[in-house]
């Protein structure tokens, strides 16, 4: 069926949506989005949105590029799915690895393939503890990673993850995985200035690692930018002092880029500057068009499971699906042939950030803020020129929802984190679209601000 009342009646009555309170949902219903071209959706009703999510960060690429469709389509008449476990490979997937080993930074010339970001990140607490016990050091088993940061729904991921809301259903972190601050500056840097701040927050690493024991940490675990978290832009001193941090006590530094990687903040890989040991990828590398995510090894870590390893017991039917890997190839050369980091490192994340920012005069808007193609506002009951000194809303007003609702109706997708607006464009927006999105956004604002007002 088509037809949206029976879509949605039957949604109601059989599907268990991810991350959704079906009870708050009541008789309203879901949205059907029925199809996709460029930066815009449509739903069932006919309503036009643009997609300043790109999906779930995902979308890099834009909707319906017919050479995905084409690569794709090709792939499976060819050779639908075969596994490379026990001695076996495929074509599209050894070409992708080698692919990936030229886009990664210096030292990595290894990738493993899962079909997720949960799975790559289970996949790297098992391999950096698999790296410990190989070098004999069984007892460095401990995971440090962020409040607040997302890192994935399976066990671990959800355990390395920080958020709050998640642990407490389940019991989780599971044990041996510990949290430290995150670098919010709005949060917690009342009475310092940024770079101050930063060097405090990276500090909360090297206390944690003392506090449980250096000989016991395994590794640290970040984003770059934390996305889910509600797009929080650390400091420029964080991610060096970290890696110092990281170094002095031989600690191995995982970085998860499953939303930064494959040009989203303006590199191929954001944290190349600060030479992380492991990371994580997954939403960019294929657009989302099919699943596919994995870990790129460095040669710290390939040079020890493959020499000193043996069998790796660890592995996903779908490590390495070749319809996914082909449709990566096809994605990876779209991202380059378009030179769509070079746009969003250039001229264009330049522009966003320009026109972004400029939301910040906005009666509702504390902070408005970009790093490449992320971008977040806070919306606040007060404004001051100091950001500590700014008011924010009760929370039961739920004003990012309000917001959110207003910005999705009047034609806009973006997301809230409580009052946190955030966004990540598809990266091939053109200059004329972005002046179309911070339009419809300022719309929005507007509607929200006469809503809140009363
Ligand atoms: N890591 C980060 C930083 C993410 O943002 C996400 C998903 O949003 C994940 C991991 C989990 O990836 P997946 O949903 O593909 O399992």
């Amino acid at each position: 069926t088509h037809d949206t009342h029976t879509l949605r009646e039957l949604d109601h009555a059989h599907y268990l949506h991810p991350f959704t309170d079906h009870k708050a949902l009541g008789e309203k219903g879901v949205r059907v989005m029925v199809r996709g071209e460029g930066i815009y959706l449509w739903d069932s009703e006919g309503n036009k949105v643009l997609d300043g999510m790109s999906g779930l960060w995902c979308v890099a690429i834009g909707y319906g590029r017919s050479t995905m469709t084409k690569a794709i389509s090709e792939q499976i008449d060819t050779l639908p799915f075969y596994n490379s476990f026990f001695n076996t490979t495929t074509v599209p997937a050894v070409n992708l690895a080698h692919r990936l080993s030229q886009l990664a930074p210096p030292g990595f010339k290894h990738v493993f393939f899962t079909g997720s970001g949960s799975e790559a990140n289970d996949t790297n607490v098992r391999m950096v503890r698999r790296y410990w016990d190989l070098l004999g050091y069984p007892d460095r088993h401990v995971i440090i990673s962020r409040h607040n940061a997302y890192h994935g729904s399976t066990m671990a991921g959800a355990s390395l993850g920080g958020m709050s809301g998640m642990h407490e259903q389940g019991g989780l972190p599971i044990p041996g995985i510990v949290h430290i601050g995150q670098p919010n500056y709005y949060e917690s840097g009342a009475g310092m200035t940024r770079e101050e701040f930063g060097v405090q927050a990276a500090s909360w690493l090297e206390k944690k690692i003392l506090d449980v024991g250096a000989d016991k940490v395994a590794a640290f675990i970040a984003e770059p930018v934390q996305g889910a978290g509600g797009v929080v832009i650390p400091p420029d001193t964080y991610w060096p002092e970290i890696r110092r941090i990281c170094d002095k006590y031989g600690i191995l530094l995982i970085a998860d880029e499953v939303i930064t990687g494959f040009g989203r903040l303006g590199r191929w890989f954001a944290s190349e500057p600060y030479k992380p040991d492991l990371i994580t990828f997954a939403k960019g590398v294929t657009s989302g068009y099919i699943p596919l995510g994995g870990v790129m090894v460095s040669d710290r870590v390939a040079d020890v499971l493959i020499r000193q390893g043996g069998e790796f017991n660890h592995g996903f039917t779908y490590s390495g699906h070749p319809v996914a890997c082909a449709a990566a190839l096809e994605n990876l050369r779209i991202i380059e042939s378009e030179n769509l980091v070079g746009r969003v490192a250039g001229e264009t994340g330049a522009y966003l950030k320009q026109k972004f920012t400029a939301l910040a005069d906005h009666p509702l808007v504390g902070v408005a803020e970009t790093s490449g193609f992320v971008a977040g506002l806070n919306l606040v009951k007060r404004k001051a020129e100091n950001v500590h000194q700014q008011v924010a809303f009760d929370a039961d007003l739920a004003v990012g929802m309000v917001c959110r609702a207003h910005m999705f109706n009047n034609g806009v997708i973006m997301r809230a984190v409580g009052d946190r607006m955030i966004i990540a464009p598809p990266l091939v927006m053109t200059h004329a679209q972005i002046d179309e999105m911070v339009g419809l956004i300022r719309h929005a604002l507007d509607l929200t601000l006469e809503e809140v007002k009363q």
